[in-house]
């Protein structure tokens, strides 16, 4: 499990590594996804490190799960997106790969979702 020294959004936020923005606010940033499983896939990650989303209130606070979900309605709603499904993956066997507490964003089906799951 990756601490902040070697964590990769870590490093994203910092600007260490490159990521194509689409939304930033003063305790979270978004950026597409570099392996999209959807037309459109963003992730949206806040800048205080936490591990994965159970531990996140305990680290950052309760009030900060809420923030992160504001921000990820502001990012669709920046970003144009009327259409769109939520996904956090929280711990590895649920498939989480990233240990930095981030939500997924996917949308841009042409038809239903159900339908391209
Ligand atoms: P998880 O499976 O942990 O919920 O999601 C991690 C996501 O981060 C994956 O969808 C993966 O494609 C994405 N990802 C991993 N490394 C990078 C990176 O360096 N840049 C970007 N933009 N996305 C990444
Ligand atoms: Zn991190």
């Amino acid at each position: 499990m990756s601490s902040v020294n070697d964590c990769i959004f870590c490093k994203i936020i910092a600007g260490e590594l490159p990521s194509e923005k689409v939304y930033e606010d003063n305790d979270h940033i978004a950026f597409k996804d570099i392996m999209p499983k959807a037309p459109v896939h963003y992730l949206v990650v806040p800048k205080a490190h936490s591990p994965r989303l159970d531990e996140m209130a305990k680290d950052n606070g309760t009030e900060a799960l809420g923030h992160m979900l504001n921000a990820v309605v502001k990012t669709a709603a920046a970003n144009g997106l009327s259409d769109y499904r939520v996904a956090v993956n929280v711990g590895p066997k649920a498939g989480q790969v990233v240990f930095h507490t981030h939500v997924h964003i996917l949308s841009g089906w042409s038809g239903m979702a159900r339908d391209v799951r």
